[in-house]
């Protein structure tokens, strides 16, 4: 097996206590996304986002990386032909120990300018109001991928879509694209495909399904490849 490209949702994530996106009851649901989620929603209430995104910051840099993380990391050291792609807004992959990860929808910890788009490592909490620290104008937005914008890297996981052999869908719904395609684009170039979830996403849409929590099946699935 040469050239792997994982990429992961938000259920590698859940043991560690962060919710899913549509977990019932959770943060997400509490919520309207169209609101806490979009350019529009932030010009028409920036204190709600940030509200929002403050809390889910706090949930974040409280939790910690679980079996999961940690074996995606390992997998990472042993196999540089590995991609990691994260939907995941958390910072659990690199305190896991992950050498490089693909934040496609942005990062819960960065801050960034809406005015002159200068990036820089988020405070604990944001305000609209924060100067920027480049061209100090009050426009501080959270430096995470909102619905109705361009996915970070696209190019960078397009061109490994293109090469890998096997590409690994883990926790995630198949729900929001383009991340939902990667499956059917790496299909497309001839890779095998693979999902490991707690409920399977869409019957036969992948090769290989391993159903089972994050924490047990994917340190079971690392001990497989690692050993082969
Ligand atoms: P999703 O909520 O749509 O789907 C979660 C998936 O995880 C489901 O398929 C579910 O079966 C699976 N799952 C739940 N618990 C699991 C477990 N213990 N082990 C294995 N799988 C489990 O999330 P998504 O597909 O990642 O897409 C939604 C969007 O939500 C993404 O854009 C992402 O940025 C955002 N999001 C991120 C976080 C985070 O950063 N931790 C949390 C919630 C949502």
């Amino acid at each position: 097996m040469a050239g792997v490209v994982i990429l992961t949702g938000a259920g590698v994530s859940a043991e560690s206590g962060l919710g899913t996106f549509r977990d019932v009851g959770g943060l997400w649901t509490r919520y309207d996304l169209t609101e806490v989620a979009t350019p529009e929603g932030f010009a028409r209430n920036p204190a709600l986002v940030h509200d929002f995104y403050n809390a889910r910051r706090a949930n974040a840099l409280d939790a910690a990386p679980n079996a999961a993380h940690l074996a995606l990391a390992r997998l990472l050291d042993a196999r540089p032909d590995v991609t990691l792609v994260t939907q995941n807004i958390d910072d659990l992959h690199e305190r896991g120990g992950a050498r490089a990860v693909i934040h496609m929808h942005g990062q819960i910890t960065r801050a960034r300018c809406a005015a002159c788009d200068h990036r820089w490592d988020a405070p604990r909490v944001m305000d609209r109001s924060d100067a920027c620290p480049a061209c100090a104008r009050p426009a501080t937005r959270p430096d995470i991928v909102w619905f109705g914008e361009m996915p970070y890297h696209m190019d960078r996981i397009a061109d490994a879509l293109a090469a890998c052999d096997l590409f690994v869908a883990i926790g995630t719904s198949g729900e929001v694209y383009p991340a939902a395609g990667f499956v059917e684009e790496a299909a497309a170039f001839g890779a095998e495909t693979l999902e490991i979830n707690l409920e399977p996403s869409a019957p036969g849409r992948f090769d290989r399904v391993i159903q089972g929590p994050a924490t047990e099946a994917v340190p079971a699935w690392v001990a497989e490849v690692l050993a082969t």
